[in-house]
């Protein structure tokens, strides 16, 4: 699905809509209208559109009815909802979070909140030079005030994969501990194993479904307190009128991602290769601050010039990259990820991320690399 005359190469911060997606989107727009709450045959027909979508996210993610899928607006809204909802529900257990320092804004922000109006207090793990955390450092964190852990499954300005699995595993044997994974950049482009994880976050539109499009996945059993009420639709968790044709939309993306898995990674890696190549053999020009292992998201420092003017440049001649993520590229200056990478002011506040996707080919990468060449030697200090 390229766009004409575009190098998109900024996925991470969202995807063009899968015409499948949209077209199944349409479709209940035109068929199934009726207010899923509403207990006429109309009504009813919406809520089993509603119910077959639950099954689908769950089916595909490997997850059967030890959770429950709870449609959001989003990645932002499943993680608020799970974070200061589960915190706020089981306060009276303790009031010890643990996440990382490198976790998008929406779980920052949130465990910022609970700590400054609600007396938690919070660890932020602190990352290695490659975005990486200690699992011995998490280990150590836990104390018996301890009720939740969230740890993204892939970050969103490097690509770091964290180890959620086995995180899980080791959390298992601390039952008063809830697990929350914000999995918005891994989920469709990785496998994992979600069981023994608590509460799952996702996005529709990173998966090129629509945008207010998400869910939260919950294990059934935890409670959280609802941070919107209402009507008491997703059983009270998160109360508005259901947007059934976006749960329909956001089943079928998810479940065209997940089929693509492993064809998309072979085809992404052999691009992200070829930028690699290009600048590791420019290591006075870029510090790279990404690792291979996950093709997806590339990042990296410009050592002696702005990235600002480069991203501007880029996009000049047609070419969409991202400076740090789009969500808050306008209101701050620097990367708060390799920043706690401990790489310094200078390459935290010069950083470049390409994401990529299924539709992106092998001559825009070079196309890519030609042009970010000649901006690089051309721009004057
Ligand atoms: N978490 C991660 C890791 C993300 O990349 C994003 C989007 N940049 C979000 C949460 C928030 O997603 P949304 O803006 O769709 O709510």
């Amino acid at each position: 699905m390229p766009i004409d005359n575009i190098i998109y190469f900024d996925n991470a911060s969202t995807t063009k809509v899968d015409p499948e997606v949209l077209a199944a989107y349409t479709k209940v727009c035109e068929t199934t209208f009726a207010n899923a709450s509403s207990i006429h045959f109309e009504g009813q027909k919406a809520n089993r559109l509603l119910d077959k979508s639950r099954e689908l996210i769950l089916s595909t993610l490997g997850l059967s009815n030890t959770h429950q899928v709870i449609f959001t607006s989003g990645a932002t809204e499943a993680n608020n909802i799970a974070i200061k909802g589960y915190a706020l529900k089981y306060k009276n257990r303790g009031n010890h979070i643990i996440t990382t320092a490198i976790e998008h804004a929406s779980v920052l922000e949130t465990v910022k909140q609970l700590e400054k109006e609600f007396g938690f207090t919070v660890t932020y793990l602190p990352v290695d030079e490659h975005g990486e955390i200690e699992i011995a450092d998490l280990v150590s964190a836990i104390t018996d005030k301890t009720i939740l852990v969230s740890i993204m499954a892939v970050n969103n300005e490097i690509g770091v994969i964290n180890d959620i699995e086995n995180i899980a595993i080791l959390l298992k044997s601390h039952p008063k501990i809830a697990f929350h994974v914000d999995a918005t950049q891994a989920i469709g482009k990785i496998n994992l194993n979600f069981k023994d994880i608590d509460f799952i976050s996702f996005s529709g539109h990173k998966i090129h479904g629509l945008k207010g499009t998400g869910a939260l996945i919950k294990r059934k059993n935890l409670e959280v307190l609802p941070v919107i009420s209402g009507g008491g639709q997703e059983d009270n968790y998160r109360s508005g009128t259901n947007d059934v044709a976006g749960a329909v939309s956001l089943a079928k993306a998810l479940s065209l991602a997940n089929s693509k898995i492993s064809q998309n990674r072979a085809r992404i890696t052999a691009i992200s290769f070829k930028i690699y190549d290009y600048l590791e053999s420019n290591p006075d020009l870029y510090e790279i601050n990404s690792t291979k292992d996950n093709p997806y998201i590339i990042n990296f420092s410009l050592k002696n010039k702005k990235a600002s003017v480069v991203v501007e440049g880029l996009s000049n001649k047609n070419i969409m990259v991202s400076s740090i993520s789009a969500c808050h590229s306008r209101k701050e200056a620097y990367s708060h990820v390799v920043e706690a990478m401990n790489k310094g002011e200078n390459l935290s506040h010069n950083t470049v991320r390409i994401s990529l996707d299924e539709s992106n080919t092998i001559e825009e990468a070079k196309v890519f690399i030609d042009e970010l060449d000649k901006l690089i030697r051309g721009i004057k200090q």
